[in-house]
């Protein structure tokens, strides 16, 4: 079962850079799943991130969870870790990825990706701010 679209990784389609950070070659791939997504989608339209430049080797790519896991999909969470080659880290984006949000308490909802996939930022929110996203992945490039 692939239940996810992961045309968002890398090598495979659409991933994003930091504008605010020219020099910062951070791959950036979504894998949304919920409402989260949509303020992904929010960083991109407001131009925080944009298409990365597919001829620059990024240092790291940031796999970016956003929205609501369920225990059907985790298979595809772990297929699409798997697919990111090179350097990586996973960005929690949200309540429901980190915890489960709202739907913690859900037989169908896992309570946080970290139980499936190493996680080294949480960003807070139900829904988180687009600004807020990308501070966090500056401070993983930062920190890396
Ligand atoms: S944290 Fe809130 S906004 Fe984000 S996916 Fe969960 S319910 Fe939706």
């Amino acid at each position: 079962m692939t239940a996810i679209d992961m045309t968002g990784l890398r090598g495979a389609g659409r991933t994003y850079a930091v504008t605010g950070r020219p020099g910062l070659h951070v791959s950036v791939a979504n894998l949304g799943l919920a409402c989260c997504a949509v303020e992904f989608g929010s960083a991109v339209t407001r131009g925080l991130l944009e298409p990365a430049d597919p001829t620059l080797e990024p240092e790291m790519t940031v796999l970016v969870v956003s929205g609501t896991l369920t225990h059907r999909l985790t298979p595809a969470l772990v297929e699409a870790w798997d697919a990111v080659v090179g350097p990586r880290v996973v960005l929690a984006l949200g309540a429901c990825a980190t915890s489960g949000g709202p739907y913690w308490d859900s037989y169908a909802v896992v309570e946080g990706i970290d139980s499936v996939v190493p996680v080294a930022s949480y960003v807070p929110g139900c829904p988180p701010r687009p600004e807020a996203l990308v501070a966090a992945i500056v401070s993983l490039a930062d920190a890396s």
